[in-house]
């Protein structure tokens, strides 16, 4: 009699029911049954103004501008684009809630409307994170699971500061500083809103915040929190608009404190144009980080690190593990079980909850990272990406991808490429593997595999980065401070550190 291992079963199945010789992993991948988040949860209006004084006001450019949704190219919503007039407004209101109401309320207050913020979130999480996905492109599992319980945690955990704020600093004098102006980009919307609200407000500055242009709508959602939380009337002021909104905003004269986070290139642009004032500044900008396997790690789990490191969130991710250093002798293996795993990667409709990576935010970024990928394709290094699965017809998609054995002083090792693009080049000792890792004008985050914890502390301590993680990687934690070195920026968002940038301590 013929037996058949459970393997060959399935094989013939598959070539009975296909009538094909086809890989099963392929097979299992594509015929993956859907499952769609509704977004019946939300609700989108027609047009949105700017939130100022706890009111929607009308833009005095009287322009609006469209934001879509990436993964189908649908227009979702018109947005007002704020102009100088309305940033001064802005302002204004955040001055007079200052002076007038929020440097007179207690930290025990304080706290408490932090308190009802956060809550309310939670309330609304699903809400937020379907809308995040719709307005982002970013993967509902990720919006679910990851942004959003940071979101309400980062505004927990100020809430428990803000009337403790003589304890973060024992012996010393803390006053706010103002008015903030805080400008965010677009890869994690409504987190670098709550990265950036939560500690101002816990240490009694008011604020002025500008979205990013593509990804606006949470941060207004996070508006319509602040009024139902019954937060007073101009302690949060919201607007909307492109590059020159916020350039407006920080170089406004009556701000006394800018936050920033985004490219190296604008951030450059702003501290140049802040430096003869008494603004205080903090920067959070692009990175290049290096994620660094050495041989003893337990290789399965260092692929997955990998995957997370580098595909999460498209590769739109600050501190995303870009540059992968293995170490020589099992370079093989890492790169045929990373090739392996790549394959069952479900790129497609953010929406469904089995999708890994989602949409490029924008047509501009999808571009962008074709024209890097063409270049990589140029200069020396293996391409790879996988077989399986087609990309959606519309929308801005992009396969996982990764270049081999490049070099150190290649175009694609050296620029951020913010996409789901890797690079991989090998080591020899953990020296090189440190030189390497440094060898870059970012600083924002590095990760170590290895089973040695002597080895990883070694490792960790040579490394200029704001940010190692050992055995893990993109693990944030609201207690946690967040931030680079270099050209990756200054200052720390996050924990008692990311009080201290709102703060006089005297
Ligand atoms: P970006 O082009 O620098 O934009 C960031 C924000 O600044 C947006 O709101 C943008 O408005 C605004 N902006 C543009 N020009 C400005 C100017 N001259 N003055 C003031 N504001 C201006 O960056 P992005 O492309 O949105 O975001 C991606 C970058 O952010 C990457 O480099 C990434 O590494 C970095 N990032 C860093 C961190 C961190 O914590 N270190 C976190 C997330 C992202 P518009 O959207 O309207 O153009
Ligand atoms: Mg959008």
């Amino acid at each position: 009699m013929k037996t058949e291992t459970a393997k060959q079963g399935r094989e013939t199945m598959t070539k009975k029911s296909t009538g094909k010789n086809l890989d099963l992993s392929k097979e299992f991948h594509q015929h993956y049954a859907p499952s769609l988040e509704s977004r019946e949860i939300v609700k989108i209006a027609e047009r949105y103004e700017l939130f100022i004084g706890g009111r929607w006001v009308k833009p005095q450019t009287k322009e609006y501008f469209p934001t879509l949704n990436p993964a189908t190219g649908e227009v979702l919503s018109q947005l007002a684009r704020a102009g100088a007039a309305d940033v001064d407004l802005a302002v204004k209101t955040a001055r007079q809630a200052y002076t007038k109401v929020w440097s007179k309320t207690s930290g025990r207050d304080r706290s408490r409307y932090l308190f009802r913020i956060a809550r309310l979130i939670q309330e609304r999480s699903r809400e937020l994170a379907v809308l995040e996905t719709i307005d982002n492109g970013k993967p509902i599992k990720e919006t679910r699971d990851v942004d959003l319980p940071l979101v309400a945690a980062h505004f927990f955990y100020n809430a428990g500061w803000a009337d403790k704020l003589e304890y973060a600093f024992p012996g010393k004098k803390v006053a706010p500083l103002g008015v903030a102006a805080q400008v965010i980009p677009w890869n994690f919307p409504l987190l670098m809103a709550a990265w950036k609200i939560a500690p101002a407000l816990a240490t009694g500055n008011t604020v002025v915040l500008k979205a990013a242009e593509t990804t606006s709508l949470t941060a207004l959602a996070l508006a319509e929190i602040c009024a139902q939380a019954g937060l007073p009337d101009g302690v949060v002021n919201i607007i909307t608009g492109a590059g020159e909104t916020g350039a407006a905003l920080v170089n406004h004269p009556d701000v006394n404190k800018v936050a920033f986070t985004g490219s190296t290139e604008v951030g450059k642009i702003i501290a140049r144009a802040i430096a003869p004032t008494k603004k205080r500044l903090t920067l959070e900008l692009g990175g290049k980080s290096a994620h660094m396997i050495f041989a003893d790690a337990a290789i399965d789990q260092a692929v997955e690190g990998i995957i997370n490191g580098i595909y999460f969130n498209q590769g739109h991710v600050c501190c995303a593990g870009s540059r992968l250093l293995v170490e020589e002798s099992v370079a093989d293996e890492v790169v045929r079980k990373l090739k392996k795993r790549m394959e069952s990667i479900r790129v497609g409709n953010p929406l469904d909850k089995n999708t890994d990576i989602g949409a490029i935010n924008s047509q501009g970024e999808l571009e962008k990272i074709k024209k890097l990928v063409a270049i990589g394709k140029q200069e020396e290094g293996e391409f790879f990406e996988p077989a399986s699965g087609t990309l959606p017809s519309k929308g801005y998609f992009h396969k996982p991808c990764f270049f081999n054995r490049v070099a150190s002083s290649s175009t694609l090792n050296r620029v951020e490429i913010f996409g789901p693009v890797l690079t991989i080049t090998t080591f020899r000792t953990p020296e090189e593997a440190i030189s390497k890792a440094n060898d870059t004008p970012y600083g924002l985050a590095a990760g170590i595999w290895s089973e040695k914890g002597s080895k990883i502390h070694q490792v960790a301590s040579a490394l200029k980065a704001g940010v190692v993680w050992a055995n893990t990687y993109n693990k944030f934690d609201p207690t946690s401070p967040f931030g680079g070195y270099n050209e990756s920026g200054f200052g720390r968002e996050g924990g008692r550190h990311g009080l201290f940038p709102y703060l006089e301590v005297k």
